[in-house]
């Protein structure tokens, strides 16, 4: 589903992704860590079309995102990543369900069609009695939950979370964590999870480490598969 091939990437001359390689496979659940400034989030930026890396490859679905056109990348994207951030960056002058039919207002749905998706997804993610609430009215689970439905309401094959629950208290970033999983199970996305909390790492079939840009496979064992 997602293969990665020698990616690099520097910002004025300093290496920040150095010949990063990894594959993960449909539904797949993958923990991100490493300490601060090791490059986590621009790999993900990177995936997501943010950022764009000086070499290497990036196949989605067997097509190479960093050759096609910034049109077609941007297409690409729309309908197969997902992201979710450690600060959810909703929009703050939307509600809770504008902010979920947003990224399917370009997809050509009609507006009852834009609505029924994003209802059906705040109803998943348990937050369907916040629809008209703005963000400044919602608390930081409720708010990384409304993150969540605008990240999936695409279908998308992939997820993107850099830090989801760092900005969350111990109870609250659980609940996170266990709907991330339960979602991507039910949805078959997989999910891509940078995280600074090794409990986090729960949730994931597999933990790579990053350390100055480069990748390894994590030596803590890794969790059993879960259940
Ligand atoms: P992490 O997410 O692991 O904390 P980042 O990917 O954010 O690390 O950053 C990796 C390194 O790249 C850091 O040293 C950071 O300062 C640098 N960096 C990130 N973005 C930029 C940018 N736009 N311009 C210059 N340097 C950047
Ligand atoms: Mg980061």
């Amino acid at each position: 589903m997602l293969k990665i091939s020698q990616l690099s990437k520097a910002y004025r001359k300093r290496k920040v992704l150095d010949n990063v390689s990894f594959t993960m496979s449909v539904g797949e659940r993958v923990a991100l860590m490493g300490p601060s400034g090791s490059g986590k989030s621009t790999l993900l930026n990177c995936i997501s079309g943010l950022d764009t890396p000086d070499e290497g490859s990036i196949k989605l679905n067997d097509q190479d995102i960093v050759q096609l056109s910034s049109d077609k990348k941007t297409l690409l994207r729309r309908k197969t990543v997902g992201s979710i951030f450690q600060f959810f960056h909703l929009l703050p002058s939307l509600t809770a369900i504008e902010n979920v039919c947003l990224p399917i207002q370009l997809n050509g749905f009609s507006q009852e069609d834009q609505l029924a998706r994003a209802q059906s997804m705040l109803e998943q993610v348990g937050v369907y009695n916040r629809a008209q609430a703005f963000p400044r009215e919602m608390s930081g689970g409720e708010m990384q939950r409304v993150a969540i439905a605008r990240a999936l309401v695409v279908e998308p094959t992939l997820l993107l979370a850099d830090e989801p629950t760092g900005n969350l208290d111990a109870e609250n970033g659980d609940r996170v964590l266990d709907l991330l999983e339960q979602l991507s199970e039910q949805h078959q996305v997989a999910l891509l999870l940078v995280t600074h909390q090794p409990e986090t790492t729960r949730i994931c079939h597999r933990n790579l480490q990053m350390s100055d840009g480069q990748l390894s496979p994590r030596m803590a064992p890794a969790q059993d598969l879960p259940t």
